[in-house]
Order: structure tokens, then C-alpha cells, then sequence
């Protein structure tokens, strides 16, 4: 593609003043650090085409987004139905931390995008303590980059330190027998949250998404399709907080956003593309990269809808 580097540099340019619109998360201290003036895109196409703009080389940790990956990993071990068990996989129209639907539930978590439903992703990784479990997630990332990739040992002090809320989602889905150890579920979520990447790459450990479940790059089989059209269409549905109708209505593409302003988008077929900003707007997504999302979306065409 000819203009992309163009098409991407213009997307930073138009998204730059946003973020003076936007706050940078603060519910884990160590969030509250990043600087929300670093905005950054990366795409990687199935074809190899890499091309980016702005700060895609910005560590950031990946929060929510992980949570594609330990969903990918567990499949890997239970298949798609084994991995969902006990979630019927319904958007939920509540804050991703919500607890009001687990009681009314009987504690099951409406989907594996939201906290309560990747804490009980987690607690169904093999491994015997966080390291080994979010290990798991991390292996899969580092076997598609052909690198490790590290854990932010301070955002994941920070988020175990003052992760209560996500403690009591993980208490309440114990107590109905949904899981044996809320706490070792959720310092394996939150060790698996505070793996570190830049857009650069994450667009790249994406790309088996776009590929159905395959590593265009390597060939390498990382997911079977089925699986991976289940996690696409979860993005779809669940992936942007209470924002995910607005975005298919105007970006059109599965994607997944996270608290620390990075956002991975998948291309069925075509590419992955990787955001950050850490300034978020007022539904939780970066208010940059849903902005960059957009701009490249209409100029590329390239909604699911036509
Ligand atoms: N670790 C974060 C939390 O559980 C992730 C949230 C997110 O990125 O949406 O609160």
C-alpha cells in the first residue's frame, strides 16, 4: 500500500490535539505516570508490509488487551467451549469492573473480555502461581515475536496493591464455585495485565488474528480458526467498554481496547493494527487511538459493514 505511511502520519496529526481531551487512568497509581502526549499507530500487514507512526516504538503495558491472549492460550488447552464455559458471551452493557450482573448470575461473567470473566480465564491456566500462569500468556506472545516479553514489575505491584475491586469480582465468583483461588486468579490476571509491548509489536504478535489463527509471517499455527473467529467476534461485541456500538458504527473492525491506552484492531484477513495514547475518554478507550482508528478506517475502507 503505497500512501499508508502518509495515511498513518496524518492519522497522528489529526489525533494529537485530541488528547488534551482525554485523562490518563489512575485507579492503578502507577498508570497515572504515563505521558498522554505520546501518541503512536503501527500497522502489520498478512502480506509483511510494517508501517508505522508517531510513539509505536512507547512501551506501554497491555492490560485488557492481554486478556485475547490468555483467552487464545486457553483454548489452546480446552478448545473454544471448554475456554467459555460457564459465560454465555453476551455483551455486557455494564463498566468492565462491574459486579452487579455476578450477583444477579449466580456469578457467572457474561463474557471473557470484561475483569470477572478474564479472572476466570486466568484461574483455568495451567500453572501452580502467577508467574507460571501469566507465564502461559506470555510464552504465546513471545513464541509469535521470537522474543520475550517482560512484565512491568511496577504496574503489576501497583494494580496488586490496590486491586480490590477486581479481588472482590474474583471472591464473589469463588464463593459461587466458580473458581477454587480468587487470589492467586487474580494476581495471575494482574501479572498478565503488566506484560509490556509497544504498538510496533503488538500489531505484529496480533496478526495471527487477522490470519485466521495462523502467522502469516511464519505460517506457524497459533490458534484454529474456529477459535479464532470466536475471539474476533468477542472483540466485536465486548471489546471497546460501553463504547463497542459506537466503534462498529464508526470504525467497523474487532478490536480491543485497554486502560493504559493501547488498542489492538484486526483486519480479518488484511492486517493488525496497534494504537496508543494514554490520555482515555470518557468511556474508558483511548480518546487518540479510537480518533487514528477512524481516520484510517474511512480512508482504507475498510469497515466489516460495507
Ligand atoms: N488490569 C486492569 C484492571 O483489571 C485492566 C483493565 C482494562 O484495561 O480494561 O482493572
Amino acid at each position: 500500500m503505497e500512501n499508508l505511511q502518509e495515511l498513518l502520519d496524518e492519522a497522528c496529526n489529526r489525533a494529537r490535539p485530541l488528547v488534551r481531551e482525554g485523562r490518563v487512568a489512575s485507579y492503578i497509581p502507577e498508570l497515572a505516570k504515563a505521558d498522554p502526549s505520546l501518541i503512536g499507530i503501527a500497522v502489520h500487514t498478512v502480506e509483511g508490509e510494517t508501517v508505522q507512526s508517531g510513539h509505536a516504538a512507547h512501551p506501554f503495558t497491555l492490560q485488557s488487551i492481554s486478556k485475547l491472549f490468555s483467552l487464545a492460550a486457553l483454548m489452546r488447552f480446552r478448545g473454544p467451549t471448554g475456554a467459555l464455559d460457564g459465560m454465555p458471551c453476551e455483551p455486557s452493557g455494564d463498566a468492565f469492573h462491574s459486579i452487579v450482573r455476578l450477583e444477579e448470575e449466580a456469578g457467572h461473567p457474561r463474557n471473557p473480555l470484561i475483569n470477572a470473566g478474564a479472572i476466570l480465564v486466568s484461574s483455568r491456566l495451567p500453572g501452580g502461581d502467577p508467574k507460571e500462569i501469566a507465564g502461559t500468556v506470555g510464552e504465546l506472545l513471545a513464541s509469535v515475536l521470537d522474543a520475550p516479553v517482560p512484565v512491568d514489575a511496577q504496574v503489576y505491584a501497583s494494580e496488586s496493591a490496590t486491586g480490590y475491586r477486581n479481588r472482590a469480582l474474583a471472591n464473589y465468583m469463588q464463593h459461587f464455585g466458580l473458581l477454587e483461588n480468587a487470589e492467586l486468579a487474580c494476581e495471575a490476571y494482574f501479572r498478565q495485565c503488566a506484560l509490556t509491548l509497544d504498538a510496533k509489536d503488538l500489531a505484529r504478535a496480533g496478526l495471527f488474528l487477522a490470519g485466521n489463527g495462523t502467522d502469516p509471517m511464519s505460517g506457524a499455527p497459533i490458534l484454529d480458526p474456529q477459535c479464532t473467529r470466536s475471539i474476533l467476534a468477542l472483540m466485536s461485541m465486548c471489546g471497546l467498554y460501553d463504547q463497542v456500538g459506537q466503534f462498529a458504527l464508526t470504525v467497523g473492525l474487532p478490536a480491543k481496547s485497554a486502560v493504559s491506552g493501547g488498542i489492538l484492531t484486526i483486519v480479518p484477513g488484511r492486517m493488525a493494527i496497534a494504537t496508543y495514547g494514554a490520555a482515555l475518554g470518557p468511556k474508558g478507550n483511548s480518546v487518540a487511538g479510537v480518533a487514528m482508528l477512524q481516520f484510517l478506517s474511512d480512508a482504507l475502507d475498510l469497515s466489516l459493514f460495507g
